[in-house]
């Protein structure tokens, strides 16, 4: 048996074993007394068309169409309707050679990674806080996975950090934005710097040097801060697309690979990542998900209520003196433990019911995630707990 794929699926994840004591919290006290912000899962509904689009397609009656597979990169339509989108507001002139359907953004990371990995000499970055899964995905293309440490300042992107980490082996390097975990979306400049930084190390070590763009929280921002579309300011970008978080759908496992024509030999990276796609046996995304994209490929969900969790959430834990990061995208907070060890600190606030993420998970210490994907009443009822907890910590 495979030792690695056994150990993955012995090792359950803290979120889930966080998700257990929720649920066993929930049916002891009940569901109102227990306040989770352990799980990504968006709380907002989907767009209302979505579901209209969905009895629009089983309406037809053609059973193939709805269920029966589409071509491997997937359906035409589909993909105009999505290129359409990405070229009316990024100024690009993608064409649907351009974009692969996937189940979901992670299946498009492990495929784009399949497709660059050719050896464990290569070396795949990610900087932290990073979602954990990167690790499991770049691993289980075969590459090294490397963390360059956080600027704990503004956990924006550490140009020291990465000089430290980058090398002739560097394949690629994962950029998450806006960032789960920390909310933070990196700024438009600081990404022109790191297509600046990359375009001098490609040419000093000869070879491209790849950005994967991994941007499933692209629709989710606020206050109209910029998400900087990255392959306008690099070439060598290959974008990794979910609508799990924009169309409030995880459990359907629809999203995209989109490999510009710009990208260094780009065709042929295209052709590698189908025969990734082969190679995993997903054969086809999801055929009813991809004819509902393409009847919503312009729509999201209403961002409106994680704004207002954002304000929510941010406003009351810092009135009460917790020190956060404050978010601009996505639905996540990153707030500062009330102590160096965050497994502690987590511990401590499961005692009031509170149930965060320690960042030990995201490659960063001392902090603790939390996902306010939750009911807004969730966030105000538990201002009185995140109230009780700091004050045992400053009696
Ligand atoms: N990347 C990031 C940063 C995420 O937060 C997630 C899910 O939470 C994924 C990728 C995976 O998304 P999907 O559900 O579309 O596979």
């Amino acid at each position: 048996m495979n030792k690695d794929m056994l150990n993955l699926g012995s090792n359950r994840s803290i979120i889930r074993e966080l998700f257990e004591f929720s649920k066993q919290r929930k049916a002891e006290i009940g569901e109102d007394n227990v306040y989770d912000f352990s799980l990504g899962n968006p709380s907002v509904k989907p767009n209302p068309k979505l579901n209209e689009a969905l009895i629009e397609i089983i309406n037809k009656g053609d059973d193939t169409y709805s269920h029966g597979y589409t071509s491997a990169p997937g359906d035409n339509n589909t993909r105009q309707k999505i290129v359409d989108n990405l070229n009316k507001r990024f100024n690009t002139s993608y064409t649907i050679g351009n974009i692969y359907m996937t189940c979901g953004a992670a299946a498009s990371l492990c495929i784009a990674l399949r497709a660059l990995v050719e050896s464990k000499k290569d070396e795949i970055l990610a900087m932290a806080p990073y979602f954990t899964e990167y690790k499991v995905f770049a691993e289980g293309a075969g590459a090294t996975f490397k963390v360059v440490k956080p600027n704990m300042e503004s956990f924006g992107i550490n140009f020291d950090e990465l000089a430290k980490e980058i090398n002739e082996n560097t394949k690629a390097i994962i950029v998450n934005s806006p960032n789960n975990p920390s909310g933070v979306v990196y700024s438009k400049e600081s990404l022109i710097k790191l297509a600046d930084f990359l375009i001098k190390k490609e040419k000093e070590y000869n070879h491209p040097i790849y950005i994967i763009c991994d941007e499933p929280y692209r629709e989710i921002v606020f206050d109209n801060v910029e998400v900087a579309h990255i392959p306008n300011l690099y070439n060598d970008t290959v974008v990794c697309y979910s609508y799990s978080k924009s169309l409030s759908l995880p459990g359907e496992r629809i999203g995209y690979v989109l490999v510009p024509d710009k990208a260094a030999d780009s065709k042929n990276l295209f052709l590698a990542c189908l025969g990734a796609g082969r190679a995993y046996g997903y054969v086809c995304a999801p055929s009813l998900m991809q004819h509902a994209i393409e009847l919503c490929a312009d729509l999201t969900s209403d961002m409106n209520e994680y704004k207002k969790n954002r304000d929510l959430i941010y406003n009351g834990l810092t009135e009460i003196g917790y020190k956060c990061v404050k978010p601009e995208g996505a639905f996540y907070l990153f707030m500062k433990a009330l102590e160096d060890d965050a497994y502690e600190f987590m511990e401590k606030a499961k005692k009031y019911n509170i149930i965060v993420v320690p960042s030990d998970n995201f490659g960063v210490k001392g902090y603790v995630r939390l996902a306010y994907c939750v009911s807004s009443k969730t966030i105000i009822n538990s201002m009185k707990a995140f109230k009780q907890l700091f004050e045992e910590y400053n009696k």
